[in-house]
């Protein structure tokens, strides 16, 4: 059985002060290209330490792959623990220096002696080049086949230098044909117990496609699985049970893979041809900054206020001081009339407004930490919620960005 193992090289990851996101990245890739991974593993910026490692890797699997410790400096190490652990040379590779000399002459920096180090690859490297920085990656190969794989630490540059360059050389090593082919339903104003129920016959009969719930912040996530020897036939086996899953799931999924809340969100607004402006107290400005992450929401978005003490409530969003007096600043009547005044004062279609209390203070029994309101204005009337969120405050902050855009929306988009 062929496999691969992953190390994360940084003292950095040992102390806590770096969380490994790397090393998921990888394996989730993996998984998806159908190359067994067994095992993971952290070390530091310690030359025998990281050559042992790659050693007693070499024991039990085909391979290993690393990330991190190939930069200019001094504690950037794996490259001469690679070369101890295989016992090859360290040679200068003129490829490599050619795209170092490149990257340097193309953001106009000049090139330090140290930098060459970074050109030096053990002897009979496959390389593997990195246009988004100067550490190339490379794989080392011992005599008996087995191997070494090496890419940068930074994220930015790990990631499309595994796509593009490492998963083809794994797949055709390892001769992967097979490959898994996954289709993400996302799902909003559902919860997984709702969903399970909803598709509990599915998920065990369904083996190959397989199916998975994952939960985020109030919303959901189904996942579907197909292995498959070609993407066509994977699509094909995905589809009648993707169509199953959207019956059952009707109304509540807002987009497929890549997209996102705000993005369906803003797909709506865009097929009403309506403006939207929001006033946020509960999410503090997060309606309007997750919104305005998505490409070409100037078209729909207008603005915000973040409408935090009842002052402001009152003078920005007009607000009755009646209102907030009589029901209280966290009430559908107060979002409602957040709403009202912040569709009015920025002239927008719609108007959405957020109010609640997060804690870890303010509670009280009828209104408890994770109370949120949520109230939209649009032109075919005013409606509010009421809902009970749980977790500290981050989290409920989270869920009430979610949430209120969760409603938003159901409430606009066209069926
Ligand atoms: P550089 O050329 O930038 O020095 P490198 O290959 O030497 O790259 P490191 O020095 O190990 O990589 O790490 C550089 C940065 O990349 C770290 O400070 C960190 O921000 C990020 N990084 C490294 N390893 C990981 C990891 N396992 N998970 C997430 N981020 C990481
Ligand atoms: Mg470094």
């Amino acid at each position: 059985m062929s496999s691969v193992e992953l190390v994360a090289v940084g003292t950095e990851l040992l102390l806590g002060q770096l969380v490994d996101t790397n090393s998921s990245y990888v394996a989730a890739a993996l998984a998806e290209n159908g190359i067994d991974c067994y095992a993971s593993h952290a070390v530091g910026d310690n030359r025998e330490r990281i050559a042992a490692l790659f050693r007693e890797i070499l024991d039990r699997a085909d391979g290993a792959i690393s990330t991190g410790g190939l930069g200019p400096t001094v504690d950037d190490l794996t490259k001469e623990a690679v070369a101890d652990a295989l016992g090859l040379a360290l040679e200068l590779d003129g490829d490599a220096l050619a795209e170092i000399e490149g990257f340097f002459a193309s953001i106009g920096r000049t090139m330090r002696e140290n930098n060459r180090k970074q050109a030096y690859l053990p002897v009979g490297s496959v390389p593997l080049p990195n246009p988004h920085g100067t550490a190339p990656g490379f794989v080392a190969i011992r005599a008996d086949g087995k191997f070494v794989a090496c890419m940068p630490g930074v994220p930015r540059e790990m990631k499309p230098m595994l796509a593009e360059r490492l998963l083809p050389w794994l797949r055709s090593r390892f001769n992967v044909r097979e490959g898994i082919l996954t289709r993400v339903l996302h799902t909003v104003n559902i919860g997984e117990s709702e969903i399970d129920h909803r598709i509990a016959d599915l998920f065990a009969s369904s083996e190959n496609p397989k199916i998975a719930v994952l939960a985020h912040d109030y919303r959901c996530d189904v996942k579907i699985m197909a292995k498959a020897a070609s993407s066509e036939s994977a699509r094909m086996a995905i589809a009648p049970l993707e169509e199953e899953l959207r019956a059952r799931l009707r109304g509540h999924i807002f987009g497929i893979d890549a997209m996102t809340l705000e993005g369906a969100v803003l797909a709506a607004l865009d097929e009403r041809g309506e403006p939207l402006a929001v006033a946020e107290s509960r999410t503090g400005g997060r309606i309007a900054a997750a919104i305005t992450a998505v490409p070409g929401a100037s078209r729909r978005f207008l603005g915000g206020i973040v409408a935090y003490d009842n002052a402001v409530k009152q003078r920005q969003l007009g607000v009755p001081e009646e209102t907030i007096e009589r029901f209280g600043a966290v009430s559908e009547e107060s979002a409602l009339a957040m709403a009202r005044g912040v569709r009015d004062r920025l002239h927008a279609q719609i108007g959405l407004a957020t109010t609640g209390i997060a804690g870890p203070d303010g509670g009280s029994a009828e209104k408890p930490v994770g109370t949120l309101c949520v109230a939209i204005a649009d032109p075919r009337g005013e409606r509010a919620w009421t809902l009970h969120l749980r977790g500290d405050r981050a989290a409920i902050q989270a869920r009430a960005t979610t949430a209120a855009l969760g409603l938003l929306w159901r409430e606009i988009k066209i069926p």
